[in-house]
């Protein structure tokens, strides 16, 4: 199977929610008449509410042979070192602006982050269907954010799709297209996102090494720890460690339960390696921008450069 790995990023509102239900509504990983849990995505609120910050949610579509996780961020400033992180585990982005507010603070925030790493957005345009919908302007305002953030020649050649999440449909031309699906969009991600870089250090063989991208508190398994894993593999069980980003041991602890993401489900496995995102449980203190790795790792995954420090969260 393909992977295809992404991240959605929008202002409050324009739209992200809405669009990744129909994703998996119109993907081959939801079966048409089950139960849709409604605005997926949308539980900040609730585990903000309880002192809890999560930050990134992993949803994966199928569509024909390849499989898009699409990882979620947070659009707000606050996040800033979470941002970065977050996007430097995915290989594309697609970047939604509602066609009725144009561009917004958050899309200028996170779509500099985007364009900082280096990433190519898909640029949807997205609530076609609202009386006041004015994709012309719209666009052009994204033209003038990209040249104002100083994107290069590459990213500049952005591809467009107008979209209605709601009505659960993409075009390119607004004009001639049929509005009948998301197909445009999904043949989008998979010919313009790359592929993952191939993994080197994947296999038995290599430290098992990841770096904790976010943090939640699940009432059953408790502190679950998530992110991509950078090298090696990890088997349930396994005897582990968490570095801080100075290298200092915060803990030592067994792998109590791995999870992969499936749909909006999380599965438990036995084993996952280099490239798999996961989340692990059986920590008791590790957290946001800690490494976690095989006991004789000496020394920590630093996320990315641009990213300064950012203080951990609990
Ligand atoms: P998020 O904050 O980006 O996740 O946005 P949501 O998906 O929660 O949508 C915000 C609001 O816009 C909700 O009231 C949605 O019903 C509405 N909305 C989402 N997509 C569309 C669309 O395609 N057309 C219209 N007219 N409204 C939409």
């Amino acid at each position: 199977m393909n992977i295809r790995n992404i991240a959605i990023i929008a202002h409050v509102d324009h739209g992200k929610t809405t669009l990744v239900d129909q994703l998996l509504k119109q993907s081959g990983s939801v079966r048409e008449n089950q139960h849709m849990e409604e605005r997926a995505l949308d539980s900040n609120d609730l585990e903000r509410e309880r002192g809890i910050t999560i930050l990134a949610k992993c949803t994966s579509v199928e569509w024909g042979e390849t499989r898009i996780n699409i990882v979620d961020t947070p659009g707000h400033a606050d996040f800033g070192g979470e941002v970065e992180r977050i996007l430097s585990m995915v290989d594309g982005v697609v970047l939604l602006v509602d066609a009725a507010e144009a561009v917004m603070p958050q899309t200028k925030f996170v779509l500099s982050k985007a364009l900082k790493l280096g990433l190519k957005p898909i640029v949807v345009i997205n609530k076609i269907d609202r009386q006041d919908a004015q994709p012309k302007e719209t666009l052009e305002s994204i033209f003038d954010l990209f040249l104002a953030l100083e994107a290069n020649d590459y990213q500049l050649d952005f591809h467009v799709l107008y979209a209605s999440g709601r009505q659960g449909w993409a075009v390119a031309d607004l004009d001639n297209d049929v509005r009948k699906d998301l197909s445009p969009l999904f043949a989008r991600i998979v010919a313009d996102v790359p592929k993952p870089k191939p993994i080197e250090k994947a296999g038995d063989e290599f430290p098992f090494t990841m770096l904790v991208t976010t943090l939640e508190a699940d009432p059953y398994l408790g502190r679950v720890l998530t992110g991509r894993i950078e090298t090696g593999a990890i088997t349930v069980n396994r005897q582990i460690k968490a570095l801080s980003r100075d290298g200092s041991v915060v803990e030592r602890a067994r792998a109590t339960k791995l999870l992969a993401f499936r749909g909006l489900a999380r599965v438990p496995v036995e084993r996952a390696e280099a490239g798999d995102i996961i989340a692990i449980a059986g920590l008791q203190t590790a957290t946001v921008a800690d490494t976690l790795c095989d006991i004789t790792v000496e020394t920590p995954i630093h996320a990315n450069p641009i990213d300064p420090p950012t203080l951990a969260m609990t």
